[in-house]
C-alpha cells in the first residue's frame, strides 16, 4: 500500500510502499478516501510527542468502509461506513467503563504508536469506531472525531456554552477554528472569531461568526465592545494568544484549551484568575458519544467540514509548510486514493 511515512524525526515524510498486516481479533481494516492533516501531525514530525514510534504512518483523522475484520468484532459488518476515534481505548479502565474513553491513560494514538491514516487502508480497533449516518459526506465523517467531535466535547461539555453566551475563538481561521465557529453557533453562542490573518475575515463571517477581530490587542477590543468580556474562550492556538485570551474573559468566565502550537510554557497571572474567579480547563479529543453527536449535527445540516484544499499524498510536506505559515484556511484534506 502506498503511504506517507515518517522515517525520522524532523525529516520530511517519504512516500513508500508499506505492507498491510492482518487485523487482530478486535480490529477492522478500513478503506478510506479522505483524511485530514492536523497540526498535531506536524508536532509529531518535529518530535514534540515523545511516544511516537518510528517509522510510522502519521495521521489520525480516519473514516472509511469496513473491508475486513477480526473474529471478535461485534456489532459491525463488512461494507459498513464508520468513523474512528483518533486513538484505541483500552476498554477496561474506569474512564473507558464510564464512556470517558478520551481520558483513558492506556489509549494508543493512531499515527503515533499505531500506524495512522496517511494511506488508503488503515487498521483500527473496533472500540474506536462509530457508524456514519447515510448522507454524511466522507470529509465530514473524517473530521468527526478529531475536529467536530472534539469541539463538541470542548465547547459543549467541558465549556458548557449556553444559548446567548459570548464565546471567543482564537485561531479562528485554522482547521479547528472554522469548525469551532459552526459548533458554537449551533449551540446558540454569540461568536467572536480572532484571526491574525485579515484575509480570512469574510470567510469566517460566512461560517457564522458574529464578530471577527484581527487586531493584536484583541482583549482590549473585546473589553471595549462588551464591557465585561466573554463567558467562554476556546484557546486553539496556545502560547501566542494565551494571555490575551485569558484577559478577554469576564468574571466567572472559563477558558478551554484545545491547541498548543508552541510547546513552551505560558505565563499565568494568578492574581487575575483569582480576582475574576476564572477557570482554565484542558480538553482532549472526543469520546464515541461526542463523535455520534457531531455526526448527528452534520446530518441535520448544522455543521459541515470546511476545506478549501484537497491534496495527494505526495504534496503532504508542502501542505505542512502552508499550515505552519498560516497560508491555509480550514482543514487541508488528503485524497488517499490518488
Ligand atoms: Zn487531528
Ligand atoms: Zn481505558
Amino acid at each position: 500500500m502506498k503511504a506517507a511515512v515518517l522515517n525520522a524525526i524532523k525529516e520530511p515524510l517519504v512516500i513508500r510502499d508499506m505492507p498491510l498486516r492482518e487485523p487482530n481479533n478486535d480490529e477492522v481494516v478500513l478503506k478510506q478516501t479522505l483524511t485530514g492533516i492536523c497540526f498535531r501531525d506536524i508536532l509529531t514530525k518535529d518530535g514534540f510527542l515523545p511516544r511516537v514510534k518510528i517509522p510510522i504512518i502519521p495521521g489520525h483523522e480516519i473514516s472509511g468502509v469496513i473491508e475486513a475484520m477480526g473474529e471478535k468484532v461485534e456489532g459491525f459488518r463488512i461494507g459498513q461506513r464508520v468513523a474512528s476515534l483518533i486513538y484505541a481505548p483500552c476498554g477496561k479502565c474506569e474512564f473507558c467503563l464510564r464512556g470517558e474513553e478520551n481520558l483513558c491513560p492506556h489509549k494508543e494514538a493512531y499515527g503515533e504508536t499505531r500506524n495512522g491514516a496517511y494511506g488508503e487502508r488503515v487498521i483500527v480497533n473496533s472500540r474506536s469506531i462509530v457508524p456514519v449516518p447515510d448522507g454524511v459526506k466522507d470529509a465530514d465523517a473524517t473530521l468527526s472525531a478529531c475536529v467536530t467531535g472534539m469541539l463538541y466535547n470542548a465547547i459543549g461539555r467541558v465549556g458548557g456554552l449556553k444559548e446567548g453566551q459570548r464565546i471567543l475563538i482564537s485561531g479562528a481561521g485554522g482547521g479547528v477554528g472554522v469548525h469551532a465557529i459552526q459548533i458554537a453557533k449551533a449551540l446558540g453562542g454569540y461568536v467572536i472569531a480572532k484571526t491574525s490573518s485579515p484575509w480570512k475575515a469574510e470567510a469566517l463571517h460566512r461560517l457564522g461568526a458574529d464578530e471577527v477581530i484581527t487586531s493584536e490587542n484583541f482583549d482590549r477590543e473585546i473589553k471595549s465592545k462588551f464591557n465585561d468580556g466573554v463567558h467562554l474562550a476556546l484557546e486553539a492556538v496556545g502560547l501566542p494568544t494565551f494571555e490575551r485570551t485569558l484577559r478577554s474573559l469576564r468574571s466567572g468566565g472559563r477558558m478551554v484549551v484545545v491547541g498548543n502550537v508552541n510547546p513552551e510554557s505560558v505565563q499565568l497571572p494568578l492574581g487575575l484568575i483569582i480576582m475574576k474567579g476564572n477557570s482554565i480547563s484542558g480538553s482532549i479529543s472526543s469520546t464515541r458519544k461526542d463523535v455520534e453527536t457531531a455526526l448527528d449535527m452534520t446530518s441535520k445540516g448544522k455543521i459541515h467540514a470546511y476545506s478549501e484544499k484537497t491534496i495527494s499524498l505526495e504534496e503532504v510536506n508542502s501542505a505542512y509548510d502552508d499550515m505552519q505559515n498560516r497560508r491555509a484556511i480550514g482543514r487541508i484534506l488528503i485524497d488517499v486514493t490518488r
